[in-house]
């Protein structure tokens, strides 16, 4: 069991009042275990993984509110899982104020260098592009933390390192989900020096039940702490960064071909995390509340729940539908530009003009954009618009809830786009650069709004998502996935609310994912449970081992709050409340 400690003083606001106070180092409270339910009161959390969820807990249990908790969970994943999150990622957070009941969404996306442009990425195999400078984007969630912290937490970046300096420090225990992502990744880490050094010591993974350190990711914390961002954006931590995407630390002999990148000191100096409204819209009374771009997430599952909204019935048929035509709007109308038509993609009439394309069979593949033009008759035939399928994305990052005793809420997914980034550890530091840039359509594609430009973000599927319910806080949840994260969210919302499942329940229920390509995949649960009813209708399944690990919580009667974390899925994760007993 790894101990965490706040052993400095922690300020916090407790009951509107400020106060100040010394924690001595505390031991993980009593009774906190792995599982995938917890119910309670006063706050709670609910991430992939134990040390996070602890911290989170830790953090709380002294004072601090969820912004902190949250902050301190996501760089303690920096540290246990380190292949989906870390300092040199990005990230989405969507936050429920309970102070003025309001909800507000901070921006920490990966940007590209001002010298990438649209043709940057044309030609370039995928799967070189995933192990190359070229892929990293300027990281963002150092710049995020920083902001979140200032804008709405209570403690400083060094105080919310803290608590991942120790796990770094001391050490976690390595498990199967950590083992088989560094197995199934061995074959690029063994091609850098410095990754190879740090997670395949004597040549190979480090066996599960053994303690994992990364004493130069606890010393890059510390500095990180004492410095500020500005070590990164403008400092010499910015310059190794600089210096190791353009001189990637090839192992002498390697044959990989890796890609130098474009990053330069003036595009960490320019680059700045961003508060932006959150998309709005309201399904069954409920406000819906997602990431706005560069995120396509949070339009892309509301127009969805419009459309099923929109539909007399609701069955799993419709689910996949609703998604199918969601997605073909993605692609055409999102990305980080200026434009996006937001506000009709996620109306009413618009949403019901597509919802007249669903029918008693699956729709020809695959299904042409809309026209979110403001102006919807009854039922139109389709569109003539140029259909396109959606193209790969990278399947892996994570997602963490925290509520705390004041009804803070945060849903935030962090990443590192691929399990294992770009596969490059920066020499002595401890931590992979990311390769979110591959998330950018390739081309060439004249008029995607998701081709490469200077300092553009690329789009992303993230989707955390705060539900209010006569104003007040009801679900809060999110998901790893890539673009499965949006029918890994749109279909928990579905099983909670239009199948009548628990959230427990809808989490652990089998998922299916259809994004506008000619097969749905598909969990061999959900196959064997639905595929035959659904195969009569037209739908055809690709079967997938795992789609997703979502985390989420509920907010019950009474004040009492249920967290809840996937039971089986990576692993299962951690959901961990405040207090049992009121
Ligand atoms: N890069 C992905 C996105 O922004 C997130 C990472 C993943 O889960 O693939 O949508």
């Amino acid at each position: 069991m790894i101990t965490h400690r706040i052993a400095v003083p922690l300020a916090g606001i407790l009951a509107g009042t400020s106060f100040l106070f010394v924690q001595p180092a505390v031991a993980s409270p009593p009774g906190v275990e792995k599982k995938p339910v917890a119910e309670g009161y006063g706050g709670a959390v609910s991430t992939v993984d134990l040390d996070a969820s602890k911290v989170a807990l830790g953090v709380l249990r002294q004072g601090g509110n969820a912004m902190d908790a949250a902050v301190a969970a996501a760089a303690t994943l920096g540290v246990t899982e380190p292949y989906s999150a870390g300092l040199a990622g990005g990230g989405f957070i969507v936050y429920y104020d309970a102070r003025n009941k309001k909800v507000h969404t901070i921006d920490g996306r990966e940007t590209a260098p001002r010298a990438m442009g649209p043709t940057s990425l044309e030609g370039i195999p995928f799967e070189e592009a995933v192990t190359s400078g070229l892929s990293a984007g300027v990281p963002g969630s150092v710049a995020q933390w920083e902001l979140a912290l200032r804008r709405f937490g209570t403690l400083s970046l060094k105080r919310a390192l803290d608590p991942a300096i120790e796990v770094a420090s001391k050490g976690f225990k390595i498990d199967q989900t950590f083992y088989d992502q560094t197995a199934s990744n061995a074959a690029r880490f063994k091609d850098f020096t410095s990754t190879a050094k740090l997670y395949l010591p004597g040549g190979a993974p480090p066996p599960v039940g053994s303690t994992f350190r990364n004493p130069e990711l606890a010393e890059t914390y510390r500095q990180l702490g004492k410095r500020g961002g500005d070590w990164l954006y403008k400092g010499s931590l910015g310059a190794e960064v600089v210096a190791t995407v353009k001189t990637p630390p090839v192992t002498p002999g390697s044959t990989r071909k890796v890609r130098p990148g474009l990053m330069e000191a003036s595009d960490l100096r320019a680059y700045r995390a961003l508060e932006r409204p959150p998309t709005k819209m309201t399904y069954k009374g409920m406000d819906v509340y997602g990431m706005a771009p560069p995120s396509s997430g949070g339009s892309t599952v509301g127009e969805a729940l419009n459309i099923l909204e929109a539909l007399p019935r609701v069955g799993l048929h419709e689910y996949l539908e609703a998604s199918r035509l969601s997605f073909a709007d993605r692609g055409k109308y999102v990305g980080d530009i200026p434009g996006v038509p937001l506000k009709e993609l996620l109306s009413d009439g618009f949403a019901k003009e597509r919802s007249c394309l669903i029918g008693e069979r699956a729709m020809p593949n695959p299904a042409p954009p809309g026209d979110p033009d403001g102006r919807y008759g009854p039922c139109p035939a389709a569109p003539s618009v140029k259909a396109t399928e959606t193209p790969a994305e990278g399947p892996e990052t994570t997602h963490l809830v925290v509520t705390d005793r004041w009804g803070n809420v945060v849903a935030y997914n962090i990443t590192i786009e691929s399990t294992g980034g770009n596969g490059i550890v920066v020499p002595g530091r401890g931590f992979l650069l990311n390769n979110e840039l591959t998330d950018f359509t390739f081309g060439p594609a004249p008029g995607d709004p998701n081709l490469p430009a200077p300092g553009k973000r690329p789009r992303s599927s993230m989707a955390p998502t705060i539900v209010l319910a006569d104003g007040k806080p009801l679900l809060a949840l999110g998901s790893p996935g890539g673009a499965t994260i949006i029918t890994t969210v749109l279909q928990i919302l579905a099983n909670r609310w239009d199948f009548g499942m628990s959230l427990p329940e809808a989490l652990a229920a089998p998922r299916a994912s259809q994004r506008n390509t000619a097969q749905t995949q598909a969990e061999q649960g959900f196959i064997d449970r639905y595929g035959a009813e659904l195969t009569l209708r037209g739908h055809s399944f690709a079967p997938t081992p795992e789609i997703g690990a979502a985390t989420a919580i509920e907010f019950l009667r009474h004040g009492r709050i249920q967290a809840v974390a996937e039971p089986v899925r990576r692993g299962g994760g951690s959901a961990l409340v405040m207090s049992e007993r009121r």
